[in-house]
């Protein structure tokens, strides 16, 4: 349930010492029909992720009346970048720079920048999208240059099973950027098995879904 995901991201925001409201819920809404959308949205939730394009822009379409806030958090096709860029706020799963130039392409005409974020394969799995960490600065500072993306940070998704250890090396590989001076202000990381764990490691948004249910 929403309320219930809610207390429980507010509890280990005090459990784990971390700012009260420092983590946002992303309400992963893939599974979900437009009219429940509509209810969470009632409960007060305005961030939404989607992971298709087609079932985002019908969705889109039916909730046109909400200023909802629309993340992308699937895998981005380059013949797909002009509708994602038009239609979305956000864009986490962005993992190479061709991909990203095509966003910035397709923004230009927008006056507000497309916020994203960099998909990090932190497990280094074979099939999993995503960069690899030794090839996340380059592509960090590739991006900083395009004038309608604004990169705000890291989102990951980590292999079954994974150990509180991902989440931590995910926050040193965001703090390492921090460092070098790239403004990033999100670490998207945590779903329903896993998000108090990713809050004590640092994370700042969490993406739910079957959890919401
Ligand atoms: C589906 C999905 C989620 C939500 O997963 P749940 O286990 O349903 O909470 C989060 N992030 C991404 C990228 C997803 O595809």
């Amino acid at each position: 349930m929403l309320s219930l995901i809610i207390q429980k991201i507010r509890d280990a925001e005090i459990k784990y010492h971390r700012g009260i409201h420092s983590v946002a819920l992303l309400a992963v809404t893939k599974n979900y029909s437009a009219e429940k959308m509509r209810e969470f949205y009632n409960a007060g939730q305005t961030a939404f992720g989607e992971n298709y394009l087609q079932d985002a822009l019908e969705k889109k379409a039916v909730l046109s009346d909400l200023p909802i806030e629309w993340h992308f958090i699937g895998h981005i096709q380059s013949n797909k970048t002009k509708l994602i860029a038009q239609h979305f706020d956000w864009v986490q799963s962005v993992d190479r720079f061709s991909i990203a130039e095509k966003l910035n392409h397709h923004r230009e005409s927008f006056s507000s920048p497309l916020n994203i974020c960099i998909q990090v394969n932190i497990d280094a799995e074979e099939a999993k999208s995503g960069v690899s960490a030794s090839e996340l600065q380059k592509l960090a500072t590739q991006i900083s240059t395009l004038k309608h993306l604004k990169l705000r940070g890291l989102m990951i998704i980590p292999k079954i099973g994974a150990s509180q250890s991902t989440f931590e090396k995910a926050f040193l590989l965001q703090q390492g950027l921090i460092e070098q001076g790239f403004m990033l202000d999100t670490l998207s990381m945590g779903m329903s098995d896993d998000f108090e764990a990713a809050i004590a490691a640092g994370s700042t948004m969490v993406r739910i879904g079957r959890g919401l249910s």
